[in-house]
């Protein structure tokens, strides 16, 4: 096996300079663990932005994997397979919606729900052709297509990437004013947003926002899209954050005082337990009918690996109560990190929901401080990951105990005060 040492040299010699990892190599994981070469321990306080939730390599997926793959793998959508017909039923079921259009990464997830709602503001909505509007949020992060670029605020994800695509107009974050002021304006087709924006450093929105934020969209006759490839599939304490304090696990629809429901819902990362690329765009006839054949597609979409891959996955989260799971062990979490951050002026904010978590670092978002915290939490056995310069995320897999939680509050309070 590679070390870690010649891993990393031969990712650098030839492999793209697009990312810039934690110095340390996976090699192997199980659950809430991963472990380097060399035979390290780690506990995985990222869960590959929010893709692992159900642990890694979780046997229930593992196990649908390998006896499709053995199967039949790809059939492209030319013709019929005989399971995506059952994973359709089974998604639009489990989320409450009539239809759902499969497809691989989230930003062709995005993409796709970009596409449905101009389709349906020019055939439905009535809007000249050429000239739909999607409203989005400052400091988004939707991926890293050329369309979601254009209406990125993030220099280093958009500049020298032009010329962009038009048609969507940016607002504050979390400010239903500047939301209606831009629904009352012309040609909108809809308002894009992530129900707590997780790139941008895990900001929560207040209490109201997003229910209210439907609303408008109601009333002015744009379509309500939530991005919940980050935030969806029990991370936040509920199946969706669109769900707001329930935990029902999949009868939201039932239950319409608990549950905002979007007129159209993005999934991908967890929807297969970080085992295959897997998105879906979730919406009601009304919506989802603009799409016709030939119009909008995927070779690798609605393929049946991908289709057992998500069904095991949304059954792990189901059969092990993982919403119920998160949203306790976040409110541990917080509380113990609210508690550290009286102790240590290292921390000046700590916010997030379920658990999806971030400590804001008491230093310019320019200084390297939050790094070198990440690299002495992965010296001490624990890997998480910075976003924006100064704040961390914390994000383990929803499969994590008690005990394993209170064993990495441990490591991260030795490593902030010893720091
Ligand atoms: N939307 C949100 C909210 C995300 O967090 C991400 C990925 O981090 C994406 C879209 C893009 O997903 P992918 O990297 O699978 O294209």
């Amino acid at each position: 096996m590679l070390s870690t040492k010649d891993a990393i040299k031969l990712e650098d010699k030839y492999g793209a300079h697009n990312y810039h990892p934690l110095p340390v190599v996976l090699a192997k994981g199980d659950g809430v663990y991963v472990w380097d070469p060399e035979g390290n321990r780690y506990f995985d306080f990222l869960s590959a932005y929010s893709a692992v939730n159900q642990g890694h390599c979780h046997p229930h997926i593992i196990g649908a994997l390998k006896k499709q793959a053995e199967t039949l793998t790809l059939t492209s959508r030319a013709f019929y397979n005989n399971v995506l017909g059952e994973y359709e039923q089974f998604i639009t079921n489990f989320f409450g919606f009539d239809k759902v259009l499969p497809m691989n990464t989230g930003a062709e997830g995005v993409e796709t729900a970009i596409k449905i709602c101009r389709k349906w503001a020019y055939e439905v909505k009535g809007i000249p052709e050429n000239e739909a509007k999607i409203i989005v949020c400052n400091n988004n992060f939707h991926g890293r297509t050329t369309t979601v670029i254009s209406f990125s605020n993030d220099p280093d994800a958009s500049k020298n990437f032009g010329p962009y695509t038009p048609g969507f107009e940016k607002v504050e974050y979390n400010n239903l004013d500047e939301l209606e002021e831009a629904l009352k304006g012309e040609n909108i087709a809809g308002f894009l947003v992530e129900p707590i924006q997780g790139e941008a450093g895990v900001m929560v929105p207040d209490e109201n926002y997003l229910k209210k934020a439907a609303a408008l969209c109601k009333k002015h006759n744009a379509l309500f899209i939530a991005d919940e490839i980050q935030t969806g599939i029990a991370r936040t304490g509920s199946l969706l954050a669109v769900c707001g304090n329930c935990t029902c696990q999949g009868s939201c629809e039932r239950q319409p005082d608990h549950y905002v429901k979007p007129d159209i819902l993005i999934l991908g990362k967890a929807l297969s337990g970080g085992v295959y690329p897997v998105s879906a765009v979730l919406a009601d006839n009304d919506v989802m009918d603009v799409i016709k054949p030939g119009q909008h597609g995927s070779t690798f979409g609605g393929n049946p690996l991908a289709a057992r891959v998500a069904i095991a996955a949304l059954e792990v989260v189901q059969d092990e109560k993982l919403s119920q799971n998160a949203r306790k062990l976040g409110e541990i979490f917080r509380e113990a990190m609210n508690e550290l951050k009286d102790e240590c002026e290292l921390i000046n904010l700590v916010r997030g929901k379920g658990l999806l978590n971030a400590v804001q670092i008491n230093d310019s978002p320019d200084s390297s401080t939050a790094w070198n915290l990440c690299v002495k939490l992965k010296d001490n056995g624990l890997l998480a990951k910075p976003t924006h310069g100064n704040i961390i995320r914390f994000a383990p897999p929803l499969v994590m105990n008690e005990e394993q939680l209170q064993k990495c509050i441990q490591i991260i309070r030795k490593t902030f005060l010893e720091f």
